[in-house]
């Protein structure tokens, strides 16, 4: 059998009694030529092994493994799935692995898998989007050669945001300092089974080359933390819980940065944030 030969995902849903949770964050996207235009964004997969974050029923899975992955490894917190996910790795010809965890406690690049060259590819559940896109941007070393992620719309456009657009804030920053964003395509909620209540959107990111990345996205993101919590007030301000970390002052961080202290976060443009990053850095010691 081949993975298009496998019954229709509404049938594997009710057969199985897999209605969505929730407290899961499922919203199950049916539709194939949606999946199959999702997994096409990730180019040849052909000799690389694909992770995927909540495959739930394995729409997307399936996608994947029929425009040609090499192998697909999916981390699933849900073990309801699971019976059904191996009757898709059966007919994939065992090209699935599921993993069962809570993909915030993985750590990828310690998992084996059959290719050198890793992906990932998800439509990932709302309440751990960012967190997770944050945690694969700081990941060292870079295991990833492309993210293929499905957000709800607005984190999608704060991901690709630039200076001066209304989104424009940490996520844009940290996600400009490892990689280059690109806003895929928008799906409105009726695509998906229950429909959220919001619509999303696919971003696809790819990792900056070494030489390009910033350095210490550790140091950017305690910046950029202190300087948008407090975004409509100064930097001389927002940046005080910032500097108390370092034991210096807004001010001293502004002047080796070049930037104004009465300047807000929003009008500061990713490359003025690494030199306050550095800046930070550098005071801490
Ligand atoms: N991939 C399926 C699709 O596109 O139809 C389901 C997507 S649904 C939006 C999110 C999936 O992520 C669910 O299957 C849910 O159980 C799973 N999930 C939620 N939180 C998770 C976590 N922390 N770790 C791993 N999987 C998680």
């Amino acid at each position: 059998m081949s993975v298009d030969a496998l019954p229709p995902l509404r049938e594997v849903i009710a057969s199985h009694g897999l209605k969505a949770d929730k407290r899961f964050g499922q919203h199950f996207l049916m539709d194939l030529n949606l999946t199959a235009k999702i997994a096409r964004l990730c180019g040849d997969m052909s000799e690389a092994t694909v992770f995927e974050v909540g495959p739930g029923p394995g729409g997307l899975t399936r996608a994947l493994l029929s425009e040609g992955a090499g192998e697909v490894i999916a981390v699933e917190k849900d073990s309801r799935f699971l019976t059904a996910l191996e009757d898709i790795n059966t007919a994939s010809g065992g090209r699935l692995s599921v993993v069962e965890a809570d993909a915030l406690k993985v750590t990828e690049a310690e998992i084996d898998g059959k290719f050198a060259t890793r992906m990932l590819a998800s439509n990932l559940p709302y309440n751990v989007g960012t967190a997770l896109l944050i945690k694969w941007l700081t990941a060292e070393p870079v295991w990833w050669t492309r993210l293929v992620l499905m957000f709800q719309k607005e984190v999608a456009e704060r991901v690709v945001a630039s200076v001066g657009d209304a989104q424009y804030g940490r996520l844009a920053i940290l996600t400009a300092a490892a990689a280059s964003p690109r806003y895929a395509f928008t799906l409105p909620a009726r695509a998906f089974t229950p429909p959220p209540k919001v619509d999303s959107a696919v971003v696809v990111i790819d990792p900056l080359p070494a030489d390009k990345r910033f350095a210490d996205l550790d140091a950017l993101s305690i910046v950029t933390e202190s300087a948008f919590g407090q975004r409509r007030k100064t930097l001389r301000k927002s940046l005080g819980v910032a500097a108390g970390k370092a034991a210096t002052s807004s001010e001293a961080l502004l002047e080796a940065a070049g930037i104004e202290p009465s300047a807000r976060a929003e009008t500061i443009d990713p490359a003025g944030f690494m030199r306050l990053a550095e800046a930070w850095r550098a005071a801490k010691g």
